[in-house]
């Protein structure tokens, strides 16, 4: 009999052969948490911090940044979170970056200072967020995630940063988790097509396809005028997922897929049989993607990966991924 979406929440997330899925969500604010866990959620793969950045006048101080990941934290009540580190920039402007007229200093400001490019060169910003959410890794299993990485140099720097961050914390007696685990967004095709060294560098790493389609296929994500040709199922696009996820397979490391893509029905059966087995996901798209991989088995979707990978165009992937997907829910 067919589960109501209501009594997913409760199922395990196993496809019918008994393989295991993670299904995490994303988040903006900690009280997107309970519900989330209502509709299935196991941990948070993505926390979007900067949002309390844009939600604010002034730039959060350290005490409310640390509060604010304390709650989240307790609303997992022991579930794991994703902190990813402020992704601000492009179309992300505080109302401070607005006022200085950040939003017509840039000719292209999704090629430009944004995200973990605009923390490095901030690092005031940048170690005051390092600060509030070493300080709450001690409440709770935290991990912390840094965006937009684009060359090794810039994650190294990240983590020297880090590095500092826990050393003045040592020197002033603050509690933090020593061993808090450290990840990076594949979301720039740089990246992705350099990951296997990367993989050597961090302990885990998350897909960011909104942003790694984009970078591929020279789409600004959210120009309406072309965004026929921004497409998930660009066959571009799909080889670079598996490469990612490859890698992280050979040096065991946890990959999970926190784009929008990871929530969309049509690409469950595809991304199972690329080997992935976390998914991060907008709270609401939890019970279908559940319901999905549950009613599938990793063979099948093994041949559908294999198949997909013969054709040439998006259209092509597309029609044949609602195909399957018709024929399973
Ligand atoms: C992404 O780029 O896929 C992603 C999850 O991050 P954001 O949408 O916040 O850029
Ligand atoms: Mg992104």
């Amino acid at each position: 009999m067919e589960d109501t979406l209501g009594e997913l929440s409760k199922l395990p997330a196993v496809t019918k052969d008994g393989t295991k899925v993670n299904l995490l969500a994303n988040i903006e604010f900690p009280s997107e948490i309970p519900p989330a866990i209502h509709n299935g959620a196991v941990g948070i793969g993505l926390y979007r911090t900067e949002f309390l950045f844009l939600a604010a006048d002034n730039e959060p101080a350290e005490q409310e940044q640390y509060e604010t990941y304390v709650e989240a934290i307790r609303n997992l009540d022991g579930l794991p979170l994703t902190v990813r580190t402020l992704d601000l920039g492009a179309d992300k402007l505080t109302h401070q970056m607005t006022l200085a007229g950040g939003d017509t200093h840039e000719r292209n400001p999704f090629l430009g200072c944004r995200s973990i490019r605009l923390c490095l060169q901030n690092l005031p910003l940048f170690k005051t967020q390092l600060r509030a959410i070493l300080r709450a890794s001690t409440q709770g299993p935290v991990k912390i995630m840094f965006p937009l990485i684009s060359n090794i140099m810039e994650l190294r720097q990240a983590k020297m940063i880090l590095n500092d961050v826990m050393e003045d914390l040592d020197e002033q007696g603050i509690e933090y988790a020593r061993d808090i685990p450290i990840g990076i967004m594949v979301e720039v095709p740089s990246a992705a097509l350099q990951a296997r060294a990367f993989t050597r560098e961090v302990d885990f790493f998350s897909i960011g396809t909104n942003d790694l389609i984009q970078y591929t296929v020279a789409v600004d994500r959210g120009n309406e005028r072309i965004a026929s040709l921004y497409s998930a199922a660009h066959p571009a696009v799909i080889s670079l997922i598996k490469e990612i996820i490859r890698a992280g397979q050979r040096a065991k490391i946890d990959v999970s897929l926190c784009g929008e893509m990871a929530g969309e029905p049509e690409f469950t059966m595809l991304l199972l049989g690329l080997g992935l087995r976390c998914f991060s996901i907008t709270p609401p798209a939890i019970p279908e993607i559940k319901r999905i991989l549950r009613s599938v088995n990793i063979e099948q979707c093994q041949k559908v990966a294999r198949r997909v990978s013969a054709f040439d165009s998006d259209r092509e992937v597309l029609n044949y991924l609602r195909d399957e997907l018709g024929k399973v829910v």
